[in-house]
């Protein structure tokens, strides 16, 4: 049965779509079969992934709204294929904003994309789910299925403050709707090294955090933040660079840490 992990972080711009979409692709590479969900409005996901947002028939709005099944509504990009990181893409679009207003009368409404799942887990090693940046009704939903959190972060002042309102949710979700839930890990990513604050704040965190932070640092990498406007992840557009590495040497730590689970 599959593993289902989301990768979240309430705060935007810290590097959930990043890490979703480049650890598919690793997972991929190291052959594992995923299912990447982008549960994210904006569908950076899916964009970076290689699909393209306004073209898509069936997405994930469709699953939740459950006019259609997982089975029925992913999709897979052709260059992933190509090169050697082929995963499966439940996208998504700007009509995903609508399904929270949409499902507020609907009862069990945070079990939707669960249920869903349960139908196609068994195809997968892996579900990745790419959280928007906020703690609503679709992140909601997200944590509900999952049994792990993955929650990238930038080494910075406010980091450790920014956690509490993220690990609380994670705590309410535990306690009321899905007891599986916890965090996996804290990842370090847009790391830099040279910068003083940044290695004293990843101390801060692995003595708060202890095991609960990844091994692996993702470094801040030009070629990470390139690869999108190639409908690529960064481990297949410049599979050589230093973030496509830290993100295959990350896939490797996952499915350590799943055998260990
Ligand atoms: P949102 O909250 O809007 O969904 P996000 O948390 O998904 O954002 P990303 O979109 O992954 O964050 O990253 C934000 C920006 O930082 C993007 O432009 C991305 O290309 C860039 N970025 C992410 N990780 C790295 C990295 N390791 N090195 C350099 N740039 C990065
Ligand atoms: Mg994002």
């Amino acid at each position: 049965m599959a593993k289902i992990f989301c990768v979240a972080n309430q705060k935007g711009g810290v590097g959930k779509t990043t890490t979703t979409v480049n650890l598919a692709a690793g997972l991929a590479k190291v052959g594992q079969r995923v299912l990447m969900i982008d549960l994210d409005p904006q569908g950076n996901a899916t964009m970076g992934s290689g699909v393209d947002k306004r073209k898509l028939e069936l997405s994930v709005y469709d699953v939740l709204l459950e006019s259609a099944s997982i089975a029925e509504a992913r999709t897979q990009s052709a260059k992933l294929k190509e090169g050697g990181c082929g995963y499966d893409i439940l996208g998504a679009n700007r009509e995903l904003a609508g399904a929270e207003v949409e499902l507020v009368e609907v009862e069990r409404r945070e079990k939707r994309l669960k249920r869903a799942i349960a139908a196609v887990e068994s195809e997968y090693d892996f579900v990745l789910i790419d959280c928007p940046p906020s703690l609503s009704m679709l992140t909601l939903n997200g944590l509900c299925c999952a049994h792990g959190v993955i929650v990238p972060m930038q080494c910075e002042y406010f980091a450790l403050e920014g956690l509490t309102d993220l690990v609380n949710t994670i705590k309410q979700v535990k306690a009321n709707l899905n007891d599986e839930l916890q965090i996996i890990g804290l990842l370090r990513v847009m790391f830099d090294p040279r910068i003083t604050l940044q290695q004293q704040v990843s101390e801060q965190l692995k003595a708060h955090f202890g095991d609960k932070v990844f091994d692996t640092v993702i470094p801040r990498n030009v070629r990470l933040a390139e690869a999108p406007s190639y409908g690529l992840p960064g481990v297949v557009f410049d599979p050589s660079s230093k973030g496509a590495q830290a993100f295959i040497a990350f896939a490797q730590e996952m499915v350590a840490r799943i055998k260990a689970l």
